[in-house]
């Protein structure tokens, strides 16, 4: 929360402090000027005070800024890392996501886990093998094996049968 109740106190100060020499001017009598004069010094060092305040508070908000700069840089670092990959059915409401071919810059195109994604972790989906019509695939940081494709019942051909 921004607080800039030190920069109102400094004009306030120094507003007072005005007035008082606006008073003073007209003063003959040394003591009265005497008092006003104390009188407006307090008002001075208040507005200094203020001013220091204010210069505090001005750091501790660059502070903030500069953090906050960063992690913004950092967030938009990580968004990039995502807007490389899109969502894609291999088949039967199987799904993955895959790097785009325009955003490979050399690296293989590959398979990404869609519930680790989903957790804003990439995670690349190995090979394991082919059964049924589908293939397999691993992910090694949730540990799910995944299925991609439609299923297709291997037909035992009964012709070759010796019953
Ligand atoms: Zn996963």
């Amino acid at each position: 929360m921004v607080d800039v109740s030190a920069i109102a106190g400094a004009i306030a100060a120094l507003r007072s402090a005005n007035d008082i020499a606006q008073a003073m001017m007209g003063l003959r009598d040394a003591a009265a000027f005497q008092s006003k004069l104390i009188e407006f010094q307090g008002k001075i060092i208040e507005a200094n005070n203020s001013a220091f305040a204010a210069q505090d508070e001005r750091s501790a908000l660059l502070q903030k800024i500069s953090h906050l700069e960063n992690e913004v840089a950092a967030l938009k670092a990580n968004q990039r890392k995502f807007d490389r990959y899109a969502l894609k059915d291999f088949g039967a409401g199987s799904y993955a996501y895959e790097l785009k071919a325009s955003e490979a810059n050399g690296e293989p195109i590959h398979r990404a886990c869609a519930t680790c994604f989903q957790q804003e972790n990439i995670s690349i989906l190995h090979f394991s093998h082919q059964s049924e019509g589908q293939d397999w695939f691993d992910c090694f940081r949730c540990k799910n094996r995944q299925h991609f494709g439609r299923y297709a019942r291997r037909v035992v051909d009964s012709s070759h049968s010796d019953f």
